[in-house]
C-alpha cells in the first residue's frame, strides 16, 4: 500500500495540519492502492503565503536561471519517465503500455516545448519604432492550478511548465482521484532544484481546497481543468476578487466522414474515441456520416469497437483499461441506458462489462447508430469508449449538426478534396480541427470556444496565460 500523506509546501514535505485521510481506488480491481490526505483551509492558507513569499525572488529571476531549472527538471523526468508512468496506470487504469507512450510520454513533451518557447519569448519589446512606448510582459503572481485525472501529467505539464517559465508561484491541486503522478512530479520538482515556495501542492478536493484557493485574496489567476460544472463554479467563487480564470473544460466533438474520406477514416475515428477508455475531453464522440456510405461506415465502426480488447492496467498489449471510478462506471451506464430510452440503435457492446471481467469499472465499447443530435447521447459529454454515429446529406447540414452543442473544443474532417476540408474547417465553431486524422504538433494552441472553457494551453499562446502586459510610455 502506497502512503503518500504529505503536502510540499515551501520548499519541504510537511504534514497535514488536520489529519483528513483519502483512499485511492485501483480501478483496474475495485481494492485500495493509496492514502493520501485531504487539506483543509489552513493547509490552503500555508500554500498560498509560502508561493507569495516566493514570488518577488522568482519572478526576478533572468529567462536563463528558469531555462536552466527546466533543463534539470526534463533530465529527471527522462529518467524517472516509467515511474510516471505506472504511478498513472495504478491511479486511472491507463494500460501500461498505454501510458508509458502517450500519459508519460506527454508530461516530457511539453516539458521541452515550453522550454522551447520560453528560449524563443521576447519579455519586452518597443511598442512599433515611432512610437516612444515600450512593452514589457510580466508574470502575473501567485497562480493556483487545479487538474483532473484523465491525462494528469498532461494536463499538469500544459499549467505548471508555463507558469515557471514565466515567473510565477503556484500552487498545485491535481485530482484527488488521481493524485500519485502529481507526486512523484512534485519530486522532480524538488530535485531539479526550484526555489522554496515556488512550487507548492496540496492535495484536496474540489470542495475544500479547490474552493479556498478560488476564493482565496492573494491568488492572482486560476488555471482549471476539469467538466464545465466544475468550471463554472470556480468563476463564481472568483469573481469576488477579480481573478484571471483560464478554464479548458469538456467537449463534444464532430467527426465529419464526407463521402469521399479516405478508406481508413471511419476505423481511425472509432479508435479515437476508444484511445483512453473514452476518457479525453477532445474525442470525436459523435460520428457525422454522409449518407451514401452509412451502411458501410456503421458496419466498420461495429467490427473496429468489437475488435477492441478491454483488461486490467498492468497487462501488456494493445488493449483500453477500465474508466477511472465507480462514478465515472455508473455514469456512463446511465448515458447508455439513455440511448436505448431515447431510441438510438445499439449496434456494438452495451450495459454492464464486458465478458469474463467481473471487477474493475470496465465499460464495453459501445456503438450507437440512427442517433439524433438532440438525443441525451449526443448533447452530453459520456467520458466512456462510447460513440454515436448520425447521418448527414448536405456539407451545410454536417456543419450544422457539428455546432449545435454547448461545446467547442476539437472537431475533426475526413475528405480527400482538400478545398471542402478547409472550407468546412473555418466554418467548425471550435479551438481545434484535425483534418483526415492529422494530430497537432508540439507548441500548438489548444483550447476551446463556447462552453468549452477560454484561454489556450501549448506553446507562446499557453505561456501568454501567465502573463501581464505592462505598457510604459516615455521609454527613449
Ligand atoms: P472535475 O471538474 O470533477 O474535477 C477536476 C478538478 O477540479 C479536480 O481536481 C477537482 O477536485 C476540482 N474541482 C471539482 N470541483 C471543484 C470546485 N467547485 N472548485 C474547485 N475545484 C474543483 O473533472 P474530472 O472529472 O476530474 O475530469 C473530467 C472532466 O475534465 C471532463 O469534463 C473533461 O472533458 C474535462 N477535461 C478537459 C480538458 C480540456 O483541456 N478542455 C482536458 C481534460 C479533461
Amino acid at each position: 500500500m502506497i502512503e503518500k500523506k504529505q503536502f510540499y509546501i515551501n520548499g519541504k514535505w510537511v504534514d497535514p495540519i488536520n489529519k483528513n485521510e483519502l483512499e485511492v481506488i485501483d480501478p483496474s480491481n475495485e481494492e485500495v492502492c493509496a492514502v493520501i490526505s485531504l487539506g483543509d483551509s489552513e493547509d490552503t492558507n500555508l500554500a498560498v503565503e509560502s508561493a507569495k513569499k516566493a514570488f518577488p525572488m522568482w519572478s526576478s529571476t533572468s529567462k536563463e536561471e528558469r531555462i536552466k531549472l527546466l533543463e534539470n527538471l526534463y533530465e529527471i523526468y527522462k529518467s524517472r519517465w516509467n515511474k510516471m508512468a505506472e504511478s498513472i496506470s495504478l491511479e486511472m487504469g491507463a494500460p501500461i503500455d498505454w501510458s508509458i507512450e502517450e500519459q508519460s510520454s506527454s508530461g516530457a513533451n511539453h516539458i521541452k516545448n515550453f522550454i522551447k518557447t520560453l528560449k524563443n519569448f521576447e519579455f519586452e519589446s518597443a511598442f512599433n519604432s515611432e512610437s516612444n512606448n515600450h512593452i514589457t510582459y510580466e508574470p502575473i503572481g501567485v497562480c493556483a492550478l487545479i487538474t483532473p485525472w484523465n491525462w494528469p501529467i498532461n494536463q499538469i505539464t500544459l499549467k505548471v511548465i508555463p507558469a515557471l517559465a514565466a515567473g510565477c508561484t503556484m500552487i498545485l491541486k491535481p485530482s484527488e482521484i488521481a493524485p500519485l503522478s502529481a507526486i512523484v512530479f512534485a519530486e522532480m520538482i524538488h530535485d531539479a532544484g526550484f526555489p522554496p515556495g515556488v512550487f507548492n501542492l496540496v492535495n484536496g478536493n474540489g470542495d475544500g481546497v479547490g474552493t479556498q484557493l478560488a476564493k482565496h485574496a492573494d491568488i492572482d489567476m486560476i488555471s482549471f481543468t476539469g467538466s464545465t460544472r466544475a468550471g463554472k463554479l470556480i468563476s463564481k467563487n472568483s469573481a469576488d476578487t477579480i481573478k484571471r480564470v483560464c478554464l479548458e473544460l469538456g467537449g463534444k466533438g464532430g467527426n465529419i466522414v464526407f463521402a469521399d474520406s479516405d478508406p481508413d477514416a471511419v476505423k481511425r475515428g472509432i479508435k479515437h474515441v476508444m484511445g483512453n477508455s473514452g476518457q479525453s475531453c477532445n474525442h470525436p464522440t459523435r460520428m457525422l456520416v454522409e449518407k451514401s456510405i452509412y451502411d458501410r461506415a456503421v458496419k466498420e465502426a461495429i467490427e473496429e469497437a468489437e475488435n477492441t480488447k478491454v483488461d486490467i492496467s498492468s497487462k501488456k498489449g494493445g488493449h483500453i483499461g477500465p474508466v477511472v471510478s465507480k462514478i465515472q462506471y455508473d455514469k456512463i451506464q446511465n448515458l447508455i441506458q439513455s440511448g436505448i430510452d431515447e431510441g438510438a440503435n445499439l449496434v456494438a457492446g452495451g450495459l454492464n462489462r464486458p465478458a469474463g471481467l467481473n471487477r474493475g469499472y470496465f465499460v464495453k465499447p459501445t456503438i450507437f447508430s440512427d442517433v439524433n443530435n438532440n438525443m441525451k447521447i449526443a448533447r452530453e459529454e459520456i467520458f466512456g469508449p462510447v460513440v454515436s454515429i448520425i447521418p448527414f446529406e448536405t456539407e451545410e447540414e454536417a456543419i450544422s449538426i457539428t455546432n449545435d452543442t454547448d461545446y467547442g473544443l476539437t472537431n475533426y474532417v475526413q475528405t480527400q478534396d482538400k478545398e471542402k476540408a478547409k472550407r468546412v474547417a473555418k466554418h467548425l465553431r471550435s479551438g481545434g480541427v484535425e483534418i483526415n486524422g492529422f494530430g497537432v504538433s508540439g507548441g500548438t494552441p489548444f483550447g476551446g470556444f463556447k462552453q468549452s472553457g477560454n484561454g489556450r494551453e501549448g506553446g507562446k499562446w499557453g505561456l501568454e496565460e501567465y502573463l501581464e502586459v505592462k505598457a510604459i510610455s516615455g521609454w527613449k
